[in-house]
Parts: structure tokens; C-alpha cells; sequence
């Protein structure tokens, strides 16, 4: 007879694998891709559908556990939505394959799937249907709203669709920045100054808590930001405390060096940071009267919430530019070809180019020529 774990393990196992996965979030943490059953799900019941990254697929199980649901888990690399979606890693190809290949075409006798808000910076929606005949809808931006999602008809309110960086959110961005730099620099000074070791994590750590705590107040390019806050405290410190030449270079190279070259990627590293680059020549959004239907998917998609509907005639309005990110999830959506990314001396990023080459303005993000979707379907 097998043994069940006792509940207070089993939610101890969880909470540790939890902590583990977000201070180590740049390792891919993977789930078995595949159709799961969340309650008792029958043939009328929702399918909602995440990437493989192991903390989503956790919390999106546990925040559903009173509901009846099919989960189907698609790959994604085991990295989140956001990145991965923004990074060619969860497109329209593997949202494709995901429904064609798990069995849930077995199980319901509907084709609608509720996906991840955040992936409509990857995922084609009509393209989804053309292919597969599944209709895509983009549920919350947060999982947490999953639930009152479902209960409200599948309608996406303000509250749900906009992105917030909330103080909880800040601190789990900053150890999962901060531990893995002080990981390493400890790793690379132990062998060393054994005492210096816990001082610098300390210090690596305190700096990103204060980093992503003053996120917005920060000017020009936070990795270098934090890159010189870190190396002044770091010299600051070995020099109170009477460290010679050595000292203080190890004290500026270790610091400076491993955080310049972790943070690289730090703009558009959450949806509430537009990526650095080009931020001279000011690619904005730009919406085409004579083409917009009013058809409103860039207004369900933003996560900045930055355009207002016009009900008649139907129109949308890019009314809040400040705060777009640049993500180019309303473009991708767009089925009339009418917003694109144009600087300041006109020259324009087509809808095409952003589809095909994932060509959104984040971060360092891969440019994924190999996406199936601009190839004939086979
Ligand atoms: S810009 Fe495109 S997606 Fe937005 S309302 Fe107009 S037609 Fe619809
Ligand atoms: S590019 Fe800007 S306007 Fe378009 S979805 Fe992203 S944040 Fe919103």
C-alpha cells in the first residue's frame, strides 16, 4: 500500500520549490508538456493554456484548484510566458502543436482556449484558428485573476489586464537578479577572502532590493546604474575598512564586471520596462485611421493599457504613448495591418516584419527566423 505525503510536506515541498525557482529564475525550470486535469474537468469545461516553465504551471494549477479546468501546458523551454514569448520560445507553432498533440480535442467538444495575456506579444491568434481551427482568447495578465476570470464570462476588466510591479513583485525580481550575481561572486571570492563573502552577498542583495524598489525613479539604463551603485558601495567599503590595492580592484572587477554582464538584458525583462535600445531615434506607435475596423484586440492585449476605445464610429485611440513599452503585442494582433512602429523621422517598422521576426522593441530579446508560422502549414 502506498503511502501519502502528509499535507504540511507536501505544502513545505512546494513553498521550497517555489523560493528555489524564483531566486534562480534564469535557470529554465521545466514541466512535462501535455494536457493536465485541474479538478474534474468534463467535455463543457474551460481549457486555459500556459507555457512549461514549472512556477507558472504550479501556481496556475494551485490558483484553479476550485475549478473545474483542463490545463494544457505547452513548451515554452521552461521559461515564463513573458520571455519566452517575447523571445520566439512560445509562438503560434508551439501553441499548435501543444493542441494538436496532448489529446485535449478528445476531452471537449468545444475549441476555445483561454491563454496567457502576456503571450500576445508571440502568439499569432488567427493564426492559431486558421491552423488548428481553436479560437484563442487572451485571459488575465496574472494567474491570480484567473479564477474571477472564469467566474465573470471570460471578461477582462482594466484591473486584469494591466501590469503592475507591485512591492511583492519588486522583491522577488530583485533576489531573483540578486542571489544568483551573489552566488557567483561568492563562488569567485571564497577561495580568496573567505570573509568577504557574506558582506558582498549582503551588499549584492540589499542593492538589487534597493534597485527594483526606486525601479522607476531610476534614469538612463538600470543595469549600468546598478553596475556603478554596486562598484561605488563595494569600494566604499573595502576602503573603510583599509583594503589595499588588490583589495579594491577585486572590489570594483567582481561587482562591476558579473552584474554589467548579468543585467545586459534587464530592460524589457518585465512588462513594465521598454527596452533601452534605440531609445533615441523614439519608436512609437502609430495608429491608421483609413484602416482600423475597430476590432479592439490591441485594446485586450495591452499591458500598459495605453489605447481608449471610440464605440462609434468604432475607432481606437493610442491615447496613453508614455506608457507603452513597446512590446508590439498590438501590432501582432492587429488584423488590419493598421498600428506600426514608426520613429521620429518616419521611417516605419512594418506589422509583417514584427510578426515574423519577433521584431518587438524590448530587451535583448533573439530574433527567431525559424518560427513556423510564416512557412506553409504542413
Ligand atoms: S488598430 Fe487594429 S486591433 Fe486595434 S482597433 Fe483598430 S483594427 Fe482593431
Ligand atoms: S506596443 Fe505599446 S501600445 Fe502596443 S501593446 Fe505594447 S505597450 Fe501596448
Amino acid at each position: 500500500m502506498s503511502e501519502s505525503i502528509p499535507v504540511y510536506k507536501a505544502v513545505l515541498y512546494s513553498l521550497l520549490l517555489d523560493i528555489l525557482q524564483t531566486v534562480l529564475r534564469m535557470i529554465p525550470w521545466s514541466t512535462e508538456p501535455g494536457l493536465y486535469a485541474v479538478g474534474n474537468p468534463d467535455s463543457d469545461s474551460p481549457v486555459v493554456l500556459t507555457c512549461n516553465y514549472d512556477l507558472t504551471v504550479r501556481q496556475v494549477a494551485r490558483v484553479l484548484a476550485e475549478n473545474d479546468v483542463w490545463l494544457v501546458v505547452a513548451p515554452s523551454s521552461g521559461i515564463n510566458v513573458w520571455c519566452a514569448a517575447a523571445g520566439g520560445h512560445f509562438g503560434t507553432h508551439q501553441i499548435v502543436t501543444a493542441l494538436k498533440t496532448c489529446g485535449i480535442e478528445a476531452q471537449v467538444n468545444h475549441r476555445r482556449v483561454i491563454l496567457p495575456q502576456l503571450s500576445a506579444t508571440g502568439v499569432l491568434a488567427r493564426e492559431v484558428s486558421k491552423r488548428c481551427g481553436w479560437k484563442v482568447r487572451f485571459g488575465p495578465a496574472y494567474a491570480t485573476d484567473l479564477p474571477r476570470y472564469l467566474a465573470t464570462g471570460q471578461k477582462n476588466d482594466e484591473s486584469m489586464r494591466r501590469v503592475h510591479f507591485r512591492a511583492f513583485e519588486r522583491m522577488e525580481m530583485a533576489f531573483a537578479w540578486g542571489f544568483p550575481m551573489a552566488l557567483v561572486v561568492v563562488i569567485l571570492v571564497a577561495p580568496f577572502r573567505s570573509n568577504w563573502c557574506l558582506p558582498l552577498a549582503i551588499l549584492i542583495i540589499c542593492t538589487a532590493l534597493a534597485i527594483f524598489s526606486l525601479y522607476d525613479r531610476i534614469p538612463s539604463k538600470p543595469g549600468i546604474t546598478l553596475s556603478a551603485v554596486i562598484t561605488g558601495i563595494a569600494l566604499a567599503c573595502v576602503w573603510a575598512a583599509g583594503g589595499n590595492i588588490g583589495a579594491l580592484l577585486t572590489a570594483l572587477i567582481f561587482p562591476g564586471i558579473l552584474v554589467a554582464l548579468l543585467t545586459f538584458d534587464y530592460p524589457g525583462s518585465t512588462p513594465i520596462a521598454g527596452g533601452a535600445h534605440f531609445e533615441e531615434r523614439n519608436w512609437h506607435i502609430v495608429v491608421d485611421a483609413e484602416r482600423c475596423r475597430g476590432v479592439f484586440s490591441c485594446f485586450e492585449v495591452c499591458p500598459e493599457a495605453c489605447f481608449t476605445k471610440q464605440d462609434n464610429p468604432r475607432f481606437i485611440y493610442h491615447s496613453s504613448p508614455d506608457r507603452c513599452i513597446r512590446c508590439g503585442a498590438c501590432i501582432v494582433q492587429c488584423s488590419q495591418d493598421a498600428l506600426w512602429f514608426e520613429d521620429e523621422q518616419g521611417q516605419r517598422i512594418e506589422p509583417e516584419q514584427i510578426r515574423r521576426y519577433k521584431l518587438n522593441l524590448l530587451g535583448q530579446r533573439t530574433i527567431n527566423t525559424e518560427d513556423q508560422f510564416i512557412k506553409p502549414p504542413v
